[in-house]
């Protein structure tokens, strides 16, 4: 993956956090370790491959002191004072002695010449995010010392200061040394601001580092979603001020995909280099595309955090934008790249949603000429419709970039308001079909917490879905129920426009908060605060049972105790329901190929949509037995021969 990124031209490519040690063990979340010298052959293999493809390599050493469990390692958590862990978990940090600040110092040294060993360029001091020891011992909610590593500011910025120079005395003659510091923390008065001791701090340390890699914290701020941040370089007015100070190069991010926001950084003296988590996951190749001014090609970054989700539940990495993310080494997927067609000429792709918009654009790439036939007036299907929603606008880059890439295809032909039956599909002629024709949502109420007991819908409410209102129909005058079964944006996000839109919304849902599932977003402290700034009534941990006469009946999850909620109006936000009427007519109609891509072979997140699309198009033309047996290469000890 990294390797592909340095292919893609970006000219340091960095991996994630790496614990230095044990007691920096961030288990269950998936990032790279470097304990011991036994670790150097895993990084070696990153180092190597980024090398081969012109990069270099950044490493970015942490001790995430009390943001540890120490799952893995069962060690105990280290703080600069006593408290409790980051996590809600029944365990707390000790406050760190004076001979373990040296054994750290000692750690970290040891963990930077072991970097330098696994060929590293450049070797990270980390004090970002919240969640390493390095910022714990700055802020002063964190570190309640009395010695010389609290207090003062000074005193709380000792133990960096020796972090840096510890560094740059054990590598910094081969390798570059930066410091990722967070200047804000986006409290105002209630923590560190950028005007105040985070300027102080890069101006006591301006010319220690070789690099300032400089952001805002916590991670939620760093990362934040288009939802609730749609405009790119939104940490420059946090920033700008570290080029003033120090004379040494400066690096920011900021969900940086414009390069023409790239370059005004640059002209304005906001930073000298670009940096990209992000942005490169979307599109590892974009500093190549600049380059070669292949602007429009750019795949760009929707702000939707599906990448983090799946740090979040210690999954394989994946993206939204590029279905190829993660899948460099273990299905050989190249972003740029794909194999050229075999000898089936022709593929029909029924349904323009983003499984549908990523299939034909990829079989076009192949080399096979593509009809894509789309039911409605515009392509882009469920991927269109939500991005008119609240906050969701950037989302239509998933359909734009796709449309855009297909329209200039001369092998091509898109049909809109082509609804197609299966005598249709025959009578066309063409022997591959990729049908895309996605998934409704459900209207009677079902879901995972009515199973077994479905709710009764009665008369006297009208009840409507998602797909009513990304459709652009509102509801009848009065009050709205919105019951969530489902969990992810969708519900909160219609709340949401509904009460902009000056309804009386009561918001209801199984869970005990609200769009749980953005919690891995990093989105779900924000989605709330905003249906409470915008009076949504909220009530969590409700089960529904019935729709009638002017009323949502609920019941709490735990106890059973009943409550009504009048409402005029009610939208289901439970379950999807697959449309495969076309799929099933077509099946024993003699056709060579016959796929179910998308939502309508299993709801989920778009970016499922476009990696099924994706994959069926890779595997198209690929003998049947190949597909089924060959699912993805997996880090494991061939036998008896210690190798993968
Ligand atoms: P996915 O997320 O799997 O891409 P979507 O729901 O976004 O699914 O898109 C499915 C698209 O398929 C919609 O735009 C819908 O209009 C279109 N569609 C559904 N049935 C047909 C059909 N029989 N003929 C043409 N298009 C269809
Ligand atoms: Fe951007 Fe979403 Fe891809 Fe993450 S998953 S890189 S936020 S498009």
């Amino acid at each position: 993956m990294r390797a592909m990124k340095a292919e893609g031209g970006w000219a340091v490519v960095a991996n994630q956090e790496t614990e230095i040690h044990p007691t920096s063990d961030l288990s269950p979340f998936a990032e790279n370790r470097l304990w011991d010298a036994r670790d150097i052959p895993a990084l070696r293999l990153m180092t190597d491959a980024v090398h081969d493809k012109g990069a270099l390599a950044a490493i970015e050493l942490v001790h995430n002191g009390n943001h540890a469990q120490n799952l893995v390692s069962r060690a105990p958590v280290l703080a600069p004072s006593d408290m409790s862990l980051d996590y809600p978990f029944p365990k707390q940090a000790r406050a760190m002695d004076k001979s373990d600040i040296r054994t750290l110092r000692r750690w970290h040294r040891d963990a930077a010449i072991r970097a330098r060993d696994a060929g590293f360029d450049i070797v990270y001091v980390y004090a970002g995010h919240r969640m390493t020891l390095a910022q714990h011992f700055m802020l002063p909610h964190m570190n309640r010392r009395c010695d010389e590593y609290g207090g003062s500011l000074e005193n709380r910025v000792r133990l960096t200061r020796e972090l840096l120079e510890d560094t740059k005395e054990a590598v910094g003659d081969t390798c570059a040394v930066a410091f990722r510091f967070a200047v804000d923390e986006m409290l105002g008065a209630d923590g560190m601001q950028a005007a105040e001791e985070g300027r102080a701090i890069v101006e006591m340390l301006a010319e220690l580092p070789d690099l300032w890699d400089v952001n805002v914290c916590e991670w939620a701020n760093d990362s934040v979603t288009t939802r609730f941040q749609p405009q790119d370089g939104y940490q420059n007015d946090h920033i700008s001020f570290v080029k003033a100070v120090t004379s040494k190069p400066v690096v920011g991010v900021g969900r940086l995909t414009s390069p023409d926001m790239m370059l005004s950084m640059v002209r304005k003296g906001i930073v000298d280099l670009i940096g990209a988590a992000r942005p490169s996951i979307a599109d590892p190749f974009l500093p190549r595309k600049i380059e070669e001014g292949r602007i429009d090609e750019i795949r760009e970054c929707i702000g939707c955090n599906i990448c983090i989700m799946a740090d979040s539940v210690g999954a394989p990495i994946r993206c939204t934008q590029n279905p190829t993310m993660g899948e460099e080494w273990r299905r050989g997927w190249h972003p740029e790249i794909i194999a050229p067609k075999g000898a089936e000429a022709k593929a029909l792709v029924v349904g323009a949603g983003p499984a549908g918009l990523e299939c034909a654009m990829q079989l076009a790439r192949r080399g096979y000429d593509v009809t894509l036939a789309e039911a409605g007036p515009e392509l882009g299907g469920r991927v269109l419709n939500e991005s008119r929603l609240p906050g969701l606008g950037a989302w239509a880059r998933v359909r734009d970039y796709r449309v855009n890439d297909l329209r200039q295809r001369a092998n091509v032909n898109i049909y809109t308001n082509s609804r197609l039956d299966a005598a249709q599909v025959v009578e066309l002629g063409i022997p591959n079909v990729f049908t895309a024709t996605g998934a409704r949502w459900r209207a009677d109420g079902v879901g995972r917490s009515t199973l077994r007991k479905p709710p009764v819908i009665g008369a006297g409410v009208h009840v409507m879905t998602p797909d009513d209102i990304v459709g652009g129909v509102m509801p009848p005058e009065g009050p709205v129920a919105v019951y969530d079964d489902d969990h992810a944006y969708i519900a909160g996000v219609i709340a949401e426009k509904l009460a902009l839109a000056g309804y009386a919304v009561v918001f209801v849902t199984p869970e005990s908060l609200v769009s749980s599932f953005t919690a891995l977003t990093l989105e779900q402290h924000r989605v709330q605060t905003r249906l409470i700034e915008l009076g949504v009534d909220i009530r969590c941990n409700r089960i529904l049972k019935s729709l009638d006469q002017g009323a949502m009946q609920i019941a709490c999850a735990f106890s059973g105790k009943p409550q009504a909620i009048a409402c005029n109006s009610a939208i289901l936000v439970t379950e999807r329901i697959r449309e495969t009427t076309l799929y099933d007519g077509l099946r024993g109609k003699g056709l060579t190929t016959l796929e179910l891509i998308g939502d309508a072979a299993g709801p989920a997140l778009i970016a499922d949509a476009v990696y099924s699309g994706h994959k069926a198009a890779r595997d198209f033309e690929r003998p049947k037995e190949a597909v089924e047996q060959d699912w993805f290469r997996r880090e494991r000890v061939e036998p008896g021969t210690g190798v993968q």
